[in-house]
């Protein structure tokens, strides 16, 4: 194994994150409200409150090892008996936006409105959130100053890293923790046909040796496994099942970390050592490239 001593890492080989992302209804009515219409697809959507986010707490339970759910706004309101049952389990619930569309498609001031929506809605239920996340990862060039601006610490949406860093915005300093779509139940297991999510049903043993891999090759290169799921896909029995198994694989190599996000921020914050980077938008010449 790599070097021991940097100090996000707290001495593991790998320090792996349990992401759910509770989106529930949310990224189907992005695609447009009338979706609203369609019974199929918002009962397929509410599999992830109503069943997923159940059976995921149990398997934490049993496996014993915590994990952090990104809510948005709008499913916190819908399903409170759900955001409860998270509360009493434990985890760490962080900021997922308020409607669940992509920050990269609204207007600054949309994108402000959206973020303190959110923050409204989780005070609601006494939460805090020291984390953030945005809609399908579409953070804009001001989202992460949005983060350091209302006081979080962390943000997970940027994939410029496999290790988390520190991140100087013009509204200060966080933490961010990078995902990434190959660690993503998404692309493994999305299919609805309309509005069109993901056309793939994949084994989830395909999926479990390809994460377990994932995790093996990161604790020889001291990287984050940053696992993102969601639970109206990964709830689902088989998918769940490996899930389960990536998990207990990973605490039988013994130099694999579970970690909140929450703590992998605050160590990330005390880290010397780790890379401090600016947040440096790109900008290119109006001649060089057509707008779209
Ligand atoms: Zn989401």
């Amino acid at each position: 194994m790599t070097s021991q001593n940097a100090g996000w890492r707290q001495g593991a080989a790998c320090v792996a994150a349990l992401t759910f992302d509770v989106d529930a209804e949310s990224p189907v009515l992005a695609e447009g409200r009338r979706y609203a219409d369609h019974a199929m697809v918002m009962t397929h959507q509410a599999f992830g409150p109503l069943v997923g986010v159940p059976r995921i707490l149990q398997m934490l339970k049993d496996v014993a090892q915590p994990a952090t759910f990104f809510i948005p706004g709008l499913t916190a309101e819908r399903y409170p008996a759900m955001v409860e049952q998270v509360i009493d389990s434990g985890h760490e619930i962080a900021h997922h936006s308020y409607t669940h569309r992509t920050p990269t498609s609204m207007t600054p001031s949309e994108e402000r409105a959206d973020f303190e929506r959110a923050l409204k809605v989780l005070d609601r239920f006494g939460i805090t959130p020291v984390g953030h996340r945005a809609a399908l990862w579409e953070a804009s060039w001001q989202t992460p100053s949005l983060v350091a601006e209302y006081g979080l610490k962390y943000d997970s949406s940027l994939m410029d890293f496999d290790t988390p860093y520190r991140l100087e915005t013009p509204a200060g300093t966080i933490a961010e923790l990078p995902p990434h779509w190959s660690l993503d139940d998404w692309e493994q297991y999305a299919f609805l046909p309309n509005p069109r999510l993901g056309e793939v049903i994949q084994s989830p043993l395909t999926v479990a040796d390809m994460w377990i891999h994932e995790i093996d090759a990161m604790r020889r290169h001291g990287a984050m496994f940053m696992l993102t799921c969601h639970p109206f896909l990964s709830g689902r029995a088989g998918r769940l099942e490996a899930l389960r198994t990536v998990i207990e694989t990973a605490m039988e190599r013994g130099d694999v970390t579970f970690a909140t996000c929450k703590a992998i921020a605050e160590a990330t914050l005390r880290d010397p050592d780790l890379e401090a980077r600016k947040l440096e938008p790109v900008s290119v010449p109006a001649d060089l490239y057509p707008l779209e």
